[in-house]
């Protein structure tokens, strides 16, 4: 799960990690009064999306007068805003950060993830911080250091002596840094965190170090024992089909391509993806109905498929194993019945009760394309998307 800024500044300030002074805001009248609070200039308006590279997309401004905050807030809120990570159509703007200016004198980076290949926390940093990082690493990766800690025995003082030294900090700073890097590892920890990022992490004109941006990403099979966190969840930023399909537990996946696909099981739905791309078209999104699913968890499924308006064309994968082929094929007619369906369906069964499964499918007078196998199905799914 994904969470603003603003709310892991929150977390940031409760784990003692210095952030700058600042409130949200969601009118320009409320920024306007939030300015006069903060009482000096110049004050940072910074768009709150789920999605990074804001300066880039003009979504970070500086404002030096009160009457300049109201203008820039004015332009960004209740607009889609454009960057390098949200895709052409940008994201909405609701929610803007009114926060202090600071003089900044160098921009450094610092990150917190789990390494899978080794199976330990990884602590990355880099003296080049700032908004073309990922140029940084993929230009001169000898200005990244990461530094692995076993999370058995936990972040140890040589660690941040070596992120300190990498970073070729001053003196002043080994300190404080050191601080920061403990604290931001138990935040890290403690909220089960799968991502945590501040890049620009400043050091100051005053020499003070601090998180001038905050991204955290919580691992979603920890959320059942992150209460305080899940109270972060902003399902205005997330895809209103994975959002409905989420209140059914369907594990869908909204693509860009123009063929629906409903699957059993995660492997089955990802050879079937492979199979949509070698038929030469492109999976309109992911959709595992899982084992255990019933007609109604089908029908919901199939509804969510049929409201995506890029759908051309449905492909429907069935192998059943638990799932029995005649409980999918009641789930697709009702859905068939409830929704109407407009886009020509194939559909490839194999499995207990494929013999029923067909009947129903047969007596429903529904217009269904039946594949005999694989291969069969990637054809007529070629030859639809062809014409
Ligand atoms: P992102 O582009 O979405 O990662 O947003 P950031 O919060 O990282 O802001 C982008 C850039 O805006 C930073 O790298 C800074 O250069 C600049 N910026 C943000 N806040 C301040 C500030 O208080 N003072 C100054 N001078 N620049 C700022
Ligand atoms: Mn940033």
């Amino acid at each position: 799960m994904k969470i603003h800024e603003y709310q892991a500044k929150e977390l940031f300030r409760k784990h003692s990690i210095p952030v700058p002074e600042g409130y949200i805001a969601t009118s320009p009248d409320e920024a306007f009064a939030l300015a006069e609070k903060l009482g000096r200039f110049p004050v940072v308006i910074k768009a709150q999306v789920h999605a990074g590279g804001r300066g880039k997309g003009g979504g970070v401004k500086l404002a030096r007068s009160l009457e300049e905050v109201r203008s820039v807030a004015a332009a960004i809120l209740g607009r889609p805003l454009v960057t390098p990570q949200t895709g052409p159509e940008g994201k909405k703007v609701r929610k803007l950060l009114v926060e202090q200016g600071l003089d900044i004198r160098q921009e450094l980076y610092l990150s917190i993830i789990p390494d899978r290949s080794t199976a330990k926390i990884m602590i990355i940093a880099s003296r080049a911080g700032g908004m073309d990082i990922e140029e940084v690493a993929a230009i001169t990766p000898e200005k990244i250091i990461k530094v692995l800690i076993n999370p058995l025995t936990g972040i140890e003082p040589g660690h941040c002596r070596e992120i300190a030294a990498g970073l070729n900090l001053i003196d002043s700073l080994v300190e404080k840094s050191s601080t920061l890097i403990k604290n931001l590892y138990k935040l890290f920890i403690e909220t089960d965190c799968s991502l945590l990022e501040i890049n620009p992490l400043v050091i100051t004109a005053q020499g003070d170090l601090i998180a001038l941006d905050a991204k955290i990403d919580i691992d979603d099979n920890a959320l059942f024992r992150q209460k305080d966190i899940l109270k972060y969840r902003d399902t205005d930023e997330e895809d209103p089909l994975e959002l409905e399909a989420s209140k059914y537990n369907l594990n869908y996946i909204n693509l860009d391509g123009n063929v629906g696909n409903m699957v059993n099981g995660a492997g089955l739905a990802m050879a079937t993806m492979d199979l949509i791309k070698s038929a030469g078209a492109s999976p309109a999104n992911f959709l595992d109905v899982g084992g255990g699913a019933n007609a109604e968890m089908v029908e919901n499924g199939f509804r969510i498929i049929l409201s995506d308006s890029n759908v051309k064309v449905i492909l429907i994968n069935i192998f059943g194993g638990i799932l029995r082929c005649d409980v999918l094929a009641e789930g697709v007619v009702q859905a068939a019945r409830k929704t109407g369906i407009n886009v020509p369906v194939v559909i490839r069964l194999q499995g207990t009760n494929v013999e029923k499964g067909r009947e129903i499918l047969a007596a429903s007078g529904l217009n269904l394309i039946t594949a005999e196998d694989l291969n069969d199905a990637a054809g007529k799914i070629a030859e639809i998307i062809g014409k």
